[in-house]
């Protein structure tokens, strides 16, 4: 006889840990019950498996006498359920039964939580727990202090090695007085009550806690971490993670993209992470002799005059937009005029010019794309745009420049 149900036995329950069956009955779906009070839409019941939510797990739902559960709450230490339409008066009894599926992917996703802080506390002794959200969508903890990946598919291997080793969940109602507690997680200021529901997991974990539980850690199948994203304030964490299920889907989903990466860069299983690396590193090294490459390009140019305008002309197979952007936002503080066209089939082209010359450059850059099929936008200062295929970058900047020309000659 575990502890809880010898202190049930001997009658030093409350009033409100008799009505609590989904505690006694952790695995039970259906139940009768007295209605002891009832309201417009609610009713409160002498016994019940609906757990009101709390611990960060989700109210369960179902179904009394039929009749849809809309909502379970702890009000005023009574368990009230909502049922919308209900018939009910005082004393009479009902059936209930709870969305077993739906309980039980909670009962797993909660003990899966309780793992899941207790190791990663086991590689950051700092972390502090925040919050629980346990729900059929989405399961995560926020936690206060240092977090990052390593950290956490560490914890994740612990994790299933104590899902493999089958540890047995027990749980123990103490005092609130009771020294046991000193060596446990609690939170002693969010807790009313004066008997705390302590959970063990093997002996790997302990922790308060009034939520429900499985009782052997095998029973939550697999856990995986599915995502770390920076919360609010600034230093928290939410771990959001997959337990029974989801996770084996996640799992084989992410084994599969493990293998496309196998197949793509032709690494041995064992090596992927360090071909990647190596190609990381070469795409780095290849976009900064790039970006040299195109800066001296740019540099290059010599300016030509155009109506007594200096100006900047230049065709290149391949320019970064923004390097593209930079060089002729800085020309054009001077007076002078840039027509710079980029890519070989695709091509791309930027005209701009000074404040102090009146022509409308975003009108000769269509005029120049329209002929390719291809469109641009902008100021009549700078304009951009590009098309696929046509005459090409070197052809459309020489068709520019005659434009530009005509404009500039007829302005003099
Ligand atoms: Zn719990």
């Amino acid at each position: 006889m575990s502890l809880w149900r010898s202190i049930y036995a001997s009658g030093k329950l409350r009033g409100l840990m008799k009505t609590e069956l989904y505690h006694r009955e952790p695995y039970a779906v259906e139940f009768s019950a007295k209605v002891t009070e009832a309201g417009d839409d609610w009713i409160v019941l002498d016994q019940t498996l609906f757990y009101p939510g709390g611990g960060g797990q989700e109210h369960d739902k179902g179904s009394i006498n039929g009749i849809k559960v809309k909502e379970v709450l702890k009000e005023n230490s009574r368990i009230v359920h909502k049922v919308p339409g209900h018939m009910l008066r005082e004393g009479d009894v009902v059936k209930g039964e709870i969305s077993w599926k739906r309980r039980y992917e909670l009962m797993k996703g909660h003990t899966g939580e309780h793992m899941l802080f207790s190791s990663l506390k086991r590689f950051n002794e700092e972390l502090e727990l925040v919050k629980i959200s346990i729900s059929e969508d989405k399961k995560y903890l926020i936690v206060k202090g240092d977090v990052d990946w390593d950290m956490a598919l560490k914890a994740q291997e612990q994790i299933l090695g104590w899902i493999a080793d089958d540890l047995e969940i027990t749980e123990q109602i103490v005092s609130k007085e009771d020294p046991l507690l000193d060596e446990i997680r609690i939170k002693r200021e969010r807790i009313s009550d004066n008997e705390i529901r302590v959970i063990k997991i093997g002996d790997v974990d302990a922790s308060a806690c009034s939520g429900i539980h499985v009782k052997s850690t095998s029973e939550v199948e697999f856990l995986i971490i599915s995502r770390i994203n920076s919360a609010r304030p600034e230093g928290d964490w939410e771990i959001e993670f997959m337990t029974g299920n989801a996770a084996k889907k996640e799992a084989a989903e992410r084994s599969a993209q493990f293998m496309k990466l196998v197949l793509l860069t032709g690494a041995q299983k064992g090596n992927v992470v360090s071909t990647v690396e190596n190609l990381k590193i070469s795409k780095e090294q290849a976009d900064a002799a790039l970006k040299q490459y195109m800066d001296s390009s740019l540099k290059s140019i010599q300016s030509v005059e155009i109506g007594g305008v200096p100006a900047y002309i230049g065709s290149f197979p391949e320019l970064d937009k923004k390097m593209c952007a930079d060089y002729v936002n800085e020309a054009v503080k001077e007076k002078c005029v840039c027509i710079i066209g980029s890519g070989s089939g695709r091509y791309s082209l930027t005209i701009a010019c000074s404040p102090d010359i009146q022509i409308d450059c975003a009108k000769i850059l269509n005029e120049v794309l329209a002929e390719d099929g291809g469109r641009g936008g902008g100021k009549p200062n700078f304009a951009s745009g590009g098309a696929s295929g046509g005459c090409g970058a070197s052809k459309a900047v020489e068709r520019a420049t005659k434009i530009l020309q005509m404009y500039l000659t007829k302005n003099e």
